[in-house]
């Protein structure tokens, strides 16, 4: 990227979180994904006249979630007031939203940039419904409406003009699609629109602190798209200043197949949506004690649980990011540590044989039959030098899996077990030793870095069972004799 040393640019997003409640907004519709179309809507959804919404108390408990855990104020008197537009995919003709008091204010993310940990500034988390879905494609001559989507509810997260580069713009995205996970308020299934960005983006000449002109990118439906839309939005806008031009604010889509950006709407005068509070919703104020219960129901974040990984269990800052990097991965690690104290050969196991085999099998963590005092056992064998890793993970574990079975058993019934016993190993280092002379020679003569050699021959002949602690120390006192 062409990225000009002379400017800086500007981003803001506005990314809408799909709640994972079972049941819309203001009715009792069900929110369900990929149900036949228009199966879901009552005469409420369908804004028949003289029905009467009320709000799904889950819903307020999630945008409160959300809040608390990006830091935000929790505003406790609150009202949904009607945005008045035609929305063809909405047939009330009116949006319900919270236009002049969301129930988060403030608050900030934390993302990792390449110069360390930021916070990222957050304007406001409010309460909105989606609208339902127009499909262009389905009929060449008509547009088709599924009404299924329109009422459910969503939370939009709205930062401060605070990211600078696309690739701030991407870790935002990936920490807030893990946040919503993590706290169950969201799926997080960017593909399956559960999580849409729209990306506001502007430029400056670095150093001047007025905002630019900026332009909207609209409904990104992936991180990558995030990240090269705004990608795109930075050069183009450089070349306009920097042939002469100006930016003009604009609202632009995103063109994945080419990942650049066209024009749909050049700059709309403020739209007067007349908002006015909705008459049939009752204005809802939260207590302290409600608020609090939605506090001590949160789990511990991510940013929390990684410093508390690496302070209490000395992990390195990679490993403790990993394990966190899902709520099942750091739930399953949890589990395990209740049954051994061997902290980082436990963070190997997982990150490594552990999550390998559920990949294979297109499986997560949440998925995962081995009991945790199991692997801790496992893990105990190979910390107890009876097996080596690379046997009880290629090997062993396998089993283990399928049977639930202990991994000591396994390890004896496959013949497995590391042979610490002398006399058997000496039968291997002799044969091992006779089988490379002159290498025994030069080791005498100096190149002692030959041992590894040596202890791999060991381990070879006798099918990676013997014990490479117990070898290394044998063969010391041999050749050094
Ligand atoms: P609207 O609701 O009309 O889209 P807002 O003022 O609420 O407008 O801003 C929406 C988003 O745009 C926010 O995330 C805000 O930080 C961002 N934003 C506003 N002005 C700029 C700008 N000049 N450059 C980059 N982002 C901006
Ligand atoms: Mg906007």
């Amino acid at each position: 990227m062409v990225m000009n040393d002379k400017y800086e640019a500007v981003i803001g997003l506005e990314v809408h979180a799909q709640l994972s409640t079972d049941s819309k907004l203001f009715c009792g519709d069900s929110t369900s994904f990929g149900a036949m179309p228009n199966t879901h809507i009552s005469p409420i959804t369908m804004g028949h006249p003289g029905t009467l919404p009320r709000t799904n108390k889950k819903a307020v408990e999630y945008a409160i979630r959300i809040g608390l855990a990006c830091n935000c104020e929790i505003e406790k008197d609150n009202y949904f007031a009607r945005k008045n537009y035609f929305y063809p995919d909405l047939p009330k003709g009116y949006q319900v939203s919270q236009h002049t008091t969301p129930i988060c204010k403030g608050g900030f993310v934390t993302i990792n940039t390449a110069a360390g940990e930021r916070n990222v500034q957050l304007n406001r988390i409010h309460l909105e419904e989606d609208a339902g879905k127009s499909i262009h494609d389905m009929d060449d001559d008509f547009t088709c409406i599924d009404l299924n989507r329109a009422g459910t509810p969503l939370v939009e997260i709205v930062t401060e003009p605070d990211l600078f580069s696309a690739e701030e713009a991407w870790q935002y995205v990936t920490e807030i699609r893990r946040l919503v996970r993590w706290i169950g308020i969201c799926d997080g299934n960017m593909e399956e629109g559960s999580l849409r960005c729209d990306a506001n983006v502007s430029i400056r000449l670095k150093g001047e602190t007025r905002l630019g002109t900026r332009v909207e990118v609209k409904n990104l439906n992936s991180i990558r798209n995030v990240k090269k839309a705004i990608e795109y939005e930075i050069e183009r806008m450089i070349a306009v200043v920097e042939n002469g031009g100006r930016v003009q604010q604009q609202t632009r889509s995103f063109d994945a197949a080419t990942d650049t950006t066209f024009s749909i709407r050049d700059k709309e005068e403020a739209n007067d949506y007349r908002y006015f509070p909705d008459p049939d919703l009752a204005p809802f104020h939260l207590t302290d004690t409600f608020i609090g219960k939605v506090r001590e129901a949160l789990p511990s974040l991510p940013k929390a649980l990684t410093e508390k990984y690496r302070v209490r269990y000395g992990l390195s800052q990679y490993d403790a990011a990993q394990l966190c990097d899902e709520k099942a991965t750091a739930d399953y690690f949890e589990s395990v540590t209740e049954h051994t104290t061997q902290y980082k050969a436990l963070a190997n196991w997982i990150l490594g044989p552990i999550r390998q085999h559920l990949n294979e099998q297109g499986k997560g963590f949440e998925a995962i039959s081995l009991a945790p005092a199991i692997l801790a056992e496992l893990v105990k064998l190979v910390e107890d030098g009876k097996v080596s890793f690379s046997v009880a993970a290629a090997k062993i574990l396998p089993v283990v899996i399928a049977e639930n079975n202990s991994p000591l058993t396994v390890a004896e019934s496959l013949n497995l077990l590391q042979v610490s016993d002398t006399n058997e190993l000496e039968a291997w280092i002799n044969s091992a030793l006779e089988s490379m002379p002159d290498k025994v020679a030069e080791y005498k003569k100096g190149k002692k870095g030959l041992i590894g050699l040596f202890v791999g021959e060991v381990k070879k002949r006798s099918q990676g069972k013997a014990d490479p602690k117990i070898v290394t120390q044998l063969l010391e006192q041999r050749l050094n004799s």
